[in-house]
């Protein structure tokens, strides 16, 4: 028996904190997945969402195109109908976009939420950006908004256990349902 499994289960209480509760599942795997490979930050063909609205709307999951900003489906769902609104420019900063570009960053997240709730009613939303890579941003050169519909219920055990989650619509037949259900007036 090694040294290191003689040594007593190290107990919580002997650490600095306050306990809130939660048991931690720790996952230190999941470093290669923060400190790996990242997409590039130029803009360009290295950048998923510069390259997106260049191709047609099925091959790019495009959802709608802009003036200033457009809607794509994430090839990376936390939910099923998880989409991102962003602008065509490739800027990383929110205070980087114009008046313009803001504006319309805001309606086309207004009207995929309501094209959500028109095609899938979902219980309810997650909305947000994650500026920088620190901030858990997958993409962090090219800003983008998370729109993520939720549902009672629709996180199980599969993403803890299995580093899988259940997703159950295709995210074509996803697009082409948001498609149909996207609001004429973006107000
Ligand atoms: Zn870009």
């Amino acid at each position: 028996m090694t040294e290191a499994n003689d040594r007593p289960l190290e107990d919580e209480r002997s650490f600095v904190g306050v306990p809130d509760g939660f048991d931690r599942l720790w996952t230190p795997h999941r470093m290669a997945y923060v400190t790996g490979e990242r997409p590039s930050d130029e803009a360009g063909e290295g950048c998923p969402f510069c390259v997106a609205p260049d191709k047609d709307d099925a091959e790019g999951l495009v959802v709608h195109r802009g003036e200033t900003c457009f809607v794509v489906m994430n090839l990376f769902p936390y939910n099923a109908g998880h989409v991102l609104v962003c602008p065509y420019r490739h800027v990383s900063l929110y205070v980087d976009l114009t008046d313009e570009e803001t504006a319309e960053f805001t309606a086309l997240t207004k009207a995929a939420i309501r094209a959500l709730q028109a095609s899938s009613n979902p219980h309810g939303f997650n909305l947000g950006m994650n500026q920088g890579a620190v901030a858990g941003a997958g993409v962090a050169a090219h800003l983008h908004q998370h729109v993520i519909p939720r549902w009672g219920g629709d996180m199980n055990f599969l993403p803890i256990v299995a580093q899988t989650k259940a997703l159950p619509i295709l995210l074509e037949d996803a697009r082409a349902a948001l498609v149909a259900a996207w609001p004429d007036a973006q107000a």
